[in-house]
């Protein structure tokens, strides 16, 4: 449910009316709004009607049922897009933010020279993997803590707030201490306890569409995260799979207008994995931004034909220049006519 507050209500009636949801067993979210606040009582959906009382309360103008399975993530409890800063980088504001980086952190020198390449031809965020989820338990699997300290290392020298995959619940604590964003890949993202646990933590997060993830099943995995008090989500389609097998997987460009009518959370496309082939990467950065994503995520290496991982779908820094000129173009367009 959704318990409007009146736009005059004071703090004192706020807090009365998160106790009493406490009270009858539910959990309160405030979303804090330009003009009112409003609640946001999760729990069990079938006595949800008993908060329908709350309607008498001091500073309350409304309590209204919300209809779609997903709560906190819906449009229904707030209308405004998300903002999500990061140092001084803006994720789902007017900004077009580009995240760019190797598939995995390798060595120093690969990270850091990656890390300036992207920086110089215009990206905001670094990636880069230490723990890298594998299809083959035979292939590199990342390099772990050492490869957190290079991936921070390369992010303060080249200025730019960094981004690493979490793969398990355990090492939440320790990627915090290096990173600023954690990310939840495609293989895990209906991985319920490590969604919970990120939760937790005080960091934003991207949440990889799971390749075989509807939408709906993807806001689901969302609100595991926001039903933890962290409300800094960001949602990333990276393609799904289908019967079509020219590229590795079919990148879903409807899900960025579906979701931008459906959540407030900010929206962003990653074609390297979504077509798996870098000469697919630029074309499809910017029909993304076309289509009103909020953002990119680009797999960048400095040899692409030498990488540990996801080599073919890297872009080397002469072609993310120009991925980032073309891209330049669409930005434009689309902050100028996208409402
Ligand atoms: C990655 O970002 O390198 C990655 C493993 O992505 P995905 O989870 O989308 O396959
Ligand atoms: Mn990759």
């Amino acid at each position: 449910m959704v318990i409007v507050m009146k736009p005059e209500a004071t703090e004192e009636q706020l807090k009365n009316v998160l106790s009493k949801i406490e009270e009858l067993g539910y959990k309160p979210h405030v979303i804090y709004g330009a003009t009112r606040n409003v609640i946001g009582a999760v729990g069990d959906e079938r006595g949800k009607f008993v908060l329908q009382s709350l309607e008498v309360l001091d500073g309350v103008e409304a309590v209204i049922p919300i209809l779609k399975p997903y709560k906190l993530a819906s449009r229904e409890i707030k209308k405004e897009k998300t903002v999500i800063n990061v140092s001084n980088v803006s994720i789902g504001g007017n900004d077009i933010v580009v995240i760019a980086g190797p598939c995995a952190v390798e060595n120093e020198e690969q990270i850091i020279n990656t890390a300036l390449a992207v920086k110089k031809a215009g990206a905001d965020i670094l990636r880069g993997g230490a723990y890298k989820p594998r299809t083959s338990p035979y292939t590199f699997q990342g390099l772990g803590e050492e490869g957190l300290k290079l991936l921070k290392k390369a992010g303060e020298i080249a200025n730019m707030p960094v981004v690493t995959e979490v793969v398990n619940p355990e090492h939440v604590d320790l990627i915090c201490e290096y990173v600023d964003i954690l990310q939840i890949g495609t293989r895990n993202a209906q991985n319920f306890e490590l969604l919970k646990r990120v939760g937790q933590a005080n960091k934003p997060v991207i949440l990889k569409r799971g390749m075989s993830m509807t939408i709906k099943e993807w806001l689901m995995s969302a609100e595991y995260i926001l039903n933890e008090g962290n409300m800094n989500v960001i949602l990333c389609e990276r393609g799904i799979r289908t019967f079509e097998n020219a590229t590795r997987n079919t990148l879903d460009l409807s899900a960025v207008a579906v979701l931008n009518e459906e959540t407030h959370l900010p929206v962003i496309v990653d074609p390297s994995h979504a077509t798996g082939y870098a000469k697919y990467v630029s074309p499809m950065a910017c029909a993304a931004i076309a289509a009103g994503a909020d953002g990119l995520m680009i797999e960048v290496h400095p040899q692409p034909d030498k990488a540990f991982s996801d080599g073919p779908q890297s872009l080397n820094f002469s072609a993310f220049e120009k991925m980032m000129e073309r891209v330049r173009l669409f930005i434009n367009i689309a902050r100028t006519n996208y409402p």
